[in-house]
């Protein structure tokens, strides 16, 4: 039984987040999706409301569970003796960030292997900083985020 973590800011969730939890899902036994604050970015939701709208479009995959955490992601694997980290990757931009990290995590946890997963051609250009943007903007945001978590968005930005 392959348990997998799926780390990220997640604020809000989007539909290129959510393709890479749904392929996953089917890859490995049980994913846990974990809501965690990076302090380089400035959030919109605070990371109980990120996890509720992920609990609510992930609802009907039963080997996915969302959680939060704080700290390093290698003590939290440890911990309940995970070993692998997804990640998606979107562009050439992503690796090299992504690269330094899965190899201070290896470095931390050499037990650790870090599984990439490219992003659906559609979602290629999606980040959750952009929906905000577009939405902060009042354009339409139909299609790059779950139809069920839009109006959340949109209240939150407008001060609903
Ligand atoms: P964002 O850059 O949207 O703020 P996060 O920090 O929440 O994203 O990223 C969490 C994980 O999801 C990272 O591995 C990131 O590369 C991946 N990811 C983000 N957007 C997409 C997308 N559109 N397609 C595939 N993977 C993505």
């Amino acid at each position: 039984m392959i348990t997998a973590i799926y780390p990220g800011s997640f604020d809000p969730i989007t539909n290129g987040h959510l393709d890479i939890i749904k392929r996953a899902s089917k890859t490995f036994d049980k994913i846990i999706v974990i809501v965690s604050m990076n302090p380089d970015k400035k959030g919109l939701f605070n990371i109980e409301e990120r996890v509720e709208l992920i609990k609510r479009v992930t609802r009907d995959i039963p080997n996915v569970k969302v959680e939060s955490f704080s700290g390093l992601l290698v003590d939290f694997m440890k911990e309940r003796n995970i070993k692998v980290i997804i990640k998606g990757l979107r562009a050439v931009s992503d690796f090299e960030y992504e690269f330094q990290m899965s190899l201070m995590n290896k470095k931390l946890n050499p037990e650790v292997e870090t599984v990439f997963m490219m992003t659906a051609a559609e979602y290629s250009y999606l980040s959750s900083s952009s929906v905000k943007q577009v939405a902060m903007f009042k354009g339409c945001i139909k299609g790059l985020i779950p139809d069920d978590i839009i109006s959340d968005v949109t209240n939150k930005i407008h001060n609903k």
